[in-house]
């Protein structure tokens, strides 16, 4: 890279770093966006004079707020609640809320960062935004869970409406925790309309919607194949996670002709070496979504299949990495197993699962690698054709709902091959998936004014 590129990155990143001090998840993501488009930016002075670079690193709105509520002892608990209204330059913020107990103002930055992007990929008019709380939902009863989403929402109403933020769900949030969000916005604002997406189909919510990520990615992922005359038809897939993504993409993986050999969660993996079958992701689907259990479970219903404590997927040799779990999970020696393990595909379900040293082991062996910014955007896409629906008070069905999130998978397709095509005609999709999404948003940002 030239040197005065080089030198303008670090001096940009020294900024920020000292801005932000200690917030690495979120130095992570601003990195990975500036390298990408710093020597873009060189050829349009008009944003380095207007500061764009500067301005989308700095989120519009942050608020923080106190999240008291009771469990079912009696006990007074409290919690810390997150949003980050990252940038509206293209439409109302928009993006998911969180509930796990690793949530803190970095992780919150980072992901309302790279939401930012995402969303601009998708085609549709949404701003970048996310939410959350360090409140942990394991072994919460309902009545808990309900309280804690009721005392939340108290707060973030006043922040929120669909022509303002709208947010959705994320790890820890899904159909429950949407239901009683929803149910408290509507009581305190008096008023039925699209503020939250994920919602129950009997009220709002869109077909598809809970299948999209993991549908979204395998169709991203259909495309990265397609480029070297491959698909998923008989490819061995890992998949990490076991929650709302990693479901869904196991069983369009499944659906595509491919063996889905791995599921995983915080404590370990499994590894089922025939396979997973419909039967099966209905089990896993009972499982987790139902009866709120853990992965390991899964083998003492099949027992050819083995659960490995403690351990990530990665070890077990495949042809397609999906990983579909949180940030950071796929580290250098992970990606080192990837590679030896003969992977042509590593296509994010998570944000930023992958670490940048990872990144460059997978993408310097040659893999096909996508970012989740561009692989995992077909769930807030669904969630962009959901607010579009409450606002038509129409509801379309599922095969229409597919069609647009297909449109739309192979839109960013297109779109990160149109600027991150290399020399050699392969893609970089990091770059390309950068480009286009700052593109849109800074292009807005520009035509606005100083604001
Ligand atoms: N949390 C999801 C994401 O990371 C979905 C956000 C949404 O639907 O607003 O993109």
């Amino acid at each position: 890279m030239d040197k005065f590129i080089s030198n303008y990155i670090e001096g940009f990143m020294g900024s920020v770093v000292s801005r932000n001090p200690g917030e690495k998840e979120f130095h992570q993501a601003v990195r990975e966006v500036v390298e990408s488009v710093a020597p873009f930016m060189m050829d349009y002075p008009h944003l380095m004079d207007q500061k764009i670079l500067e301005r989308i690193v700095e989120p519009e709105r942050i608020i923080i707020f106190r999240v008291p509520w009771m469990d079912d002892r009696g006990e007074v608990q409290i919690n810390r609640g997150f949003r980050v209204q990252c940038n509206s330059a293209i439409g109302p913020y928009k993006g998911g809320i969180r509930f796990h107990p690793s949530v803190n103002l970095s992780i919150m930055k980072f992901l309302a960062f790279e939401q930012t992007f995402k969303n601009a990929l998708t085609t549709l008019p949404m701003g970048g935004a996310k939410g959350g709380s360090d409140f942990n939902p394991r072994g919460k009863s309902d009545a808990e869970v309900m309280r804690f989403c009721q005392s939340f929402m108290t707060e973030l109403f006043r922040h929120i409406g669909p022509n303002t933020d709208v947010p959705a769900g994320d790890i820890g949030v899904g159909g429950r925790e949407i239901g009683f969000l929803f149910g408290q916005y509507k009581r305190l604002r008096d008023e039925f309309s699209g503020t939250l997406t994920g919602k129950g189909i009997a009220w709002g919510g869109s077909l598809l919607r809970p299948e999209a990520t993991g549908y979204g990615l395998c169709y991203f992922a259909e495309q990265m194949l397609a480029t070297r005359g491959e698909s998923f038809e008989g490819k061995k897939v890992n998949i990490s996670g076991a929650g709302n993504v990693a479901q869904y993409a196991a069983q369009k993986a499944m659906r595509l002709g491919a063996k889905v050999q791995t599921l995983s969660d915080s404590d370990g993996f499994i590894y089922d070496p025939e396979g997973l079958t419909e039967e099966k992701m209905e089990y896993v689907f009972q499982l987790k979504n139902i009866r709120r259990g853990r992965i390991k479970e899964y083998v003492q219903k099949y027992p050819q299949a083995q659960y490995f404590p403690g351990e990530r997927p990665w070890r077990i040799p495949c042809d397609i990495a999906l990983p579909c779990a949180t940030q950071n999970e796929v580290e250098v020696a992970d990606a080192e197993n990837i590679v030896k393990g003969g992977a042509i595909c590593l296509a994010e379900g998570a944000n930023m699962p992958t670490t940048p040293e990872a990144i460059k082991i997978i993408q310097g062996a040659g893999l096909l690698y996508s970012p989740g910014k561009a692989s995992n955007a077909g769930g807030v896409a669904t969630s962009g054709l959901e607010m579009s629906q409450n606002s038509m008070r129409t509801s379309w069905t599922a095969e229409e709902v597919d069609q647009y999130l297909r449109r739309i998978m192979s839109d960013i397709h297109a779109a990160c091959v149109k600027y991150g095509t290399r020399e050699d005609g392969t893609v970089n999709y990091v770059k390309g998936a950068n480009i286009a999404g700052f593109i849109k948003v800074a292009g807005a940002m520009a035509d606005q004014g100083l604001v």
